[in-house]
């Protein structure tokens, strides 16, 4: 990787306030897209493109954004399950993959993720247990102290041990299930949680069972989240901060009541608006989103999000915002020209 030393990085280093125990500066993935007689690249998909973040130890940052917007692609990235193409992750102060920095492998056992797809998570031809204790006995843990831990993690996630460790994915329900992949990824004993889409696939009921597990289990675990969701109002109940992505690219972060009550960016004051409240105060009145985002293999110009946006402006086409704060909140960055002192944009305040 290089050293991910971009505009829009070197400004979110130098303001972000948070003691950072995973650090992100500067994460891009292109993916090649091939054609042609000889097969060569033709285009790329920009899935991430300079994203920088902080997650502080303890807190919980959600992901939202439209799909295709790079959440998921961002997760995998931080779990090098793909490799970046420039961009550096630093967790817990030392650099992932680096000779001097921690090992792959070591990583992966401190940061663990849960998928969506509860039923491929897992292996068919295991039962509960062994699913469980497979990480801890790969890692050398003696098999019957790795069992015992697996039993022990089962009733944890509130599953009867007796009654489920001899049972097969098929055997669950998808709530069950989900349960399990959280008991397998705390079996490391690791310190963040990436929870991609975690509790998506699940009926509405259960949703809010394992939510609440999941917030259990933060406290009696010590745990760091990031969690990825196209959900708001997952999102709000679960997070201490947000970020918004769109087209690949981070427009907004904060906290969380800043941002559900205070939206800045127009692309997130859109999506604010677009969910449901029975509460007529919490509604934003927001022109909708309209059309489909555009395609990522050719984002547009400028700022990405223009060609939707009410407030789009000449400038607004032509440079590329960059995150940057907004009032006296050095918490709540907004990349936007309209916010920026100075940017050209006609309701840009003017520059102090
Ligand atoms: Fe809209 Fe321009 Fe702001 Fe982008 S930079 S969100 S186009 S006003």
């Amino acid at each position: 990787m290089t050293d991910g030393s971009s505009p829009g990085a070197a400004a979110t280093a130098a303001r972000q306030r948070i003691d950072p125990f995973l650090e992100v500066r500067g994460l891009k993935k292109y993916f090649p897209v091939k054609g042609g007689v000889l097969n060569r690249t033709i285009a790329n998909v920009q899935a991430v493109d300079d994203v920088s973040f902080d997650v502080a130890k303890g807190e919980t940052l959600g992901i939202v954004g439209e799909s295709g917007c790079g959440k998921s692609t961002t997760a995998r990235l931080l779990m090098r399950l793909i490799e970046p193409d420039s961009g550096t992750v630093h967790f817990d102060g030392r650099l992932i993959g680096a000779d001097n920095g921690i090992p792959i492998r070591e990583m992966r056992r401190q940061v663990q993720m849960v998928f969506q797809d509860s039923y491929s998570s897992l292996n068919a031809r295991l039962p509960v247990e062994e699913t469980v204790a497979f990480g801890p006995i790969v890692h050398g843990i003696p098999r019957p102290e790795a069992r015992e831990r697996a039993r022990r993690l089962l009733y944890d996630v509130g599953l009867d041990a007796s009654r489920f460790m001899k049972r097969y994915p098929h055997e669950l329900s998808g709530g069950q299930r989900q349960r399990v992949n959280v008991a397998r990824a705390l079996a490391l004993q690791p310190r963040i949680l990436i929870l991609d889409e975690a509790v998506s696939a699940l009926d509405k009921s259960v949703e809010a069972q394992v939510l609440n597990l999941l917030l259990d289990l933060k406290q009696e675990y010590d745990l760091t989240y990031v969690f990825i969701s196209h959900d708001l109002n997952v999102v709000q109940y679960v997070s201490d901060r947000v970020l918004v992505m769109y087209l690949g690219q981070v427009v907004e972060i904060g906290p969380v009541d800043e941002i559900y009550a205070n939206p800045r960016h127009p692309y997130t004051r859109a999506l604010l608006s677009s969910r449901p409240s029975m509460d007529p105060e919490l509604r934003i009145t927001e022109p909708p989103l309209s059309g489909d985002p555009p395609n990522p293999i050719n984002p547009p110009s400028g700022c990405r999000f223009h060609t939707r946006c009410a407030f789009a402006n000449e400038v607004c086409a032509r440079a590329s915002p960059v995150l940057s704060t907004f009032g006296d909140d050095t918490r709540h960055e907004i990349a936007c020209h309209m916010l920026s002192p100075g940017s050209g944009h006609p309701d840009a305040p003017a520059p102090s």
